[in-house]
């Protein structure tokens, strides 16, 4: 299957408005740009000319597997998906990354990734399966829901075809539309609509290739050692009960867990049945969540409506998270009058209930009345509405529609990771969020917790460069725990693992710190080239500069830009249902408390140019220069960037 392991060796290519299918060598990007969001990343700066909008015909999607795709254990068959993006205001290059088994298909299929450009006039889906590849009629399709055509072609085309699909909302262009695969893999940033506008409904993927190591034996170690790391001790079953406990399931609904290929074993994610056996989906994460609090409020108990909301979003092919930050909005607006339920024909009084849902989601899907002004996203919405409407989006809204979580004012050092991404990077978040709760059961004397302050200040040092990161009262230290926690997670995006696995920050064995070289051990066990962790750090900061040099070229300009909204500046910290107390740990250790907190305007734009300096970009313009551009080995970058004044 490879000429070189880890890949297939072909990136496939579908022009859509001329029918012409394609392949170019993978090994044009490898070695720069390892996989997943590496190789999308470059490929978007390649051929996506700035001024391109989200549904113009050149707008590419691309979608990258990455080497450890296929193989078992790693929970490495992630794939991402790349182009300008629809739900960011304004429109600009982003990313979503997926689980499930389409990554894995479509490596099995022969092929590292799959770029489509132009635009069909008709209704169309993609087969692939090895060296067939076909763009079919889908006039039939057009129309379903995201799941209904995801069981169709399955009907058609035999069960073991792995499928994405874009929604109604995809397919009327609404920005926050998603695509949909199997296990209920979902991607955001608005990439259903770009679908839509390309009129593909579906990509159906099969392959009967298999993957294959450099060396097996190294590997097999590898795995070994993972899972020593994750299984060791008496609580995993804990943990794993814990994951499934936090999710919406209520009594009478089967429950069942339903891994990616080639999880390590140790992911939460499941699929529910309905009490009456009628309707079954994930429920996972932020999705799962979302309407929990505003449906048990609403009826005073906790019922099915949360898991149907969930599904509503899945099949229209809505962004639960962008409908959430719309929601806020709404009320807002419902309670100072500017919007009632009789001008927009949603029910606003009603929200928390099903029919609340059921129309916002339908309307905004169908572009049906007041819908219609919803689906151009909360910003474009609330200046259509007027009345001062623009006043009530909620404080904290990234971009891509998303409420921001993992909070500046507990974590200094988020401030950066917020100030430099196109959307939440929530994988970024999650390295120092998810070991904070951990931090918190030990804060709270719960039994079994480990993380304690020292363990949280050794992992400071081994994973974000200084003991100083694991302070959370001060801003020092935070520059260069940014550019730590960005590098590793931009290789992580590459390669392309899951989040929820990776990296593993502390374990249950030895001192409880965790092991962040486990990455490149694998890489190196599956394509035999000898790269250790801080190789795959070079990756990771390579990528991540040339996703910057891309939304430079889209207008970002540079310090200006590195901006997070203006509240967290001046409204306090209150607790939040996760961490009632904003605790944190503080100077020595010492247990804090953050409330009443806010982001220091004068430390902020300190820490933005000690983090600048340790880029090696411009201090004073947040520009990259040229002479880093080159040493990353970007020289086309430097090349296009410094006549245009937009590298120094
Ligand atoms: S941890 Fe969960 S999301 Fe990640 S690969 Fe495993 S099942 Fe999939």
């Amino acid at each position: 299957m490879t000429e070189r392991y880890g890949y297939t060796g072909k990136i496939l290519r579908v022009d859509l408005s001329s029918g012409k299918i394609t392949h170019t060598p993978t090994a044009d990007y490898a070695d720069r740009f390892l996989g997943g969001r590496g190789i999308a990343t470059k490929i978007y700066w390649d051929e996506v000319p700035a001024g391109v909008s989200a549904f113009d015909p050149e707008n590419r999607m691309i979608f990258v597997t990455g080497p450890l795709a296929g193989f078992s254990g790693l929970a490495g068959s992630r794939w991402q998906v790349c182009g300008k993006a629809p739900a960011m205001t304004p429109e600009e290059f982003s990313y979503c990354n997926l689980g499930g088994r389409w990554g894995g298909q479509l490596k099995f299929a022969g092929y590292d990734g799959l770029v489509i450009q132009g635009k069909s006039d008709k209704p169309v889906y993609l087969f692939v399966e090895d060296d067939v590849v076909e763009i079919r009629d889908a006039s039939a399709l057009w129309g379903k829901s995201t799941v209904a055509a995801r069981e169709i072609l399955k009907e058609e085309l035999g069960s073991t075809v792995a499928v994405v699909a874009c929604g109604p909302a995809g397919e009327n262009l609404v920005s926050y539309a998603i695509i949909l695969a199997d296990n209920d893999a979902s991607g955001s940033s608005g990439f259903g609509a770009v679908m839509g506008s390309k009129k593909l409904k579906a990509i159906a993927v099969r392959g009967k290739g298999k993957v294959t190591a450099a060396n097996p034996d190294k590997l097999k170690e590898v795995r070994e050692y993972i899972r020593q790391l994750l299984y060791k001790g008496p609580h995993y079953a804990e943990q794993i009960a814990k994951l499934e406990t936090h999710i919406e399931a209520v009594q009478g609904q089967k429950i069942r867990r339903d891994l990616c290929l080639g999880c390590t074993g140790y992911g939460g994610r499941v699929i529910l049945e309905s009490r009456d056996g009628q309707k079954r989906g994930k429920s996972l994460c932020g999705s799962s969540l979302f309407y929990l609090d505003k449906a048990m409020k609403y009826y005073g108990e906790r019922n099915e409506v949360p898991f149907y909301v969930n599904r509503l979003c899945d099949e229209y092919g809505v962004d639960a998270l962008a409908i959430e930050s719309m929601m806020k909005w709404l009320s807002r607006c419902w309670h100072t009058g500017i919007l009632t339920d009789e001008n927009t024909g949603i029910p606003l009084s009603k929200a928390g209930s099903w029919e609340y849902m059921e129309a916002l989601v339908t309307k905004m899907s169908l572009r049906d009345g007041f819908g219609d002004v919803l689906a151009q996203g909360i910003e474009k919405a609330a200046d259509a509405v007027g009345n001062g409407a623009k006043e009530l989006i909620a404080d904290y809204v990234s971009k891509a529609g998303h409420l921001l979580t993992y909070c500046p004012r507990t974590f200094p050092v988020h401030g950066l990771l917020y100030a430099l991404e196109p959307r939440q990077a929530v994988n970024q978040l999650h390295e120092m969020g998810l070991a904070l709760f951990q931090w918190i059961n030990w804060a709270n004397g719960l039994e079994g917790a480990y993380l304690s302050s020292d363990v949280f200040r050794k992992i400071g040092a081994r994973f974000w460069g200084s003991e100083l990161a694991a302070d959370f009262s001060t801003y020092d230290g935070k520059g260069l725990a940014a550019t730590k926690i960005q590098d590793r997670e931009y290789a992580k995006e590459c390669l392309i693992l899951c989040d929820f696995a990776w990296p593993i920050v502390h374990t249950l064995a030895g001192d409880h710190v965790g092991d962040p070289s486990v990455e490149s051990r694998m890489l190196s066990a599956v394509t035999g080239l000898e790269v250790d962790e801080e190789g795959l750090y070079r990756i990771g900061e390579r990528v991540f500069n040339m996703q910057r040099a891309i939304h430079i070229r889209e207008g970002h300009k540079g310090r200006e830009s590195d901006m997070i909204p203006e509240a967290f500046f001046t409204t306090p910290l209150k607790g939040h249902a996760m961490n009632p107390n904003a605790q944190a740990p503080g100077k020595d250790g010492e247990i804090t408390s953050r409330i009443g907190m806010v982001v220091d305007r004068a430390e902020f734009e300190r820490m933005k140019g000690e983090y600048y300096q340790l880029r090696g970009w411009d201090v004073a313009s947040g520009l990259q220069t040229k002479t880093k551009l080159e040493k990353l080995d970007l020289h086309e970058i430097a090349q296009e960037l410094g006549p245009r004044g937009l590298a120094v």
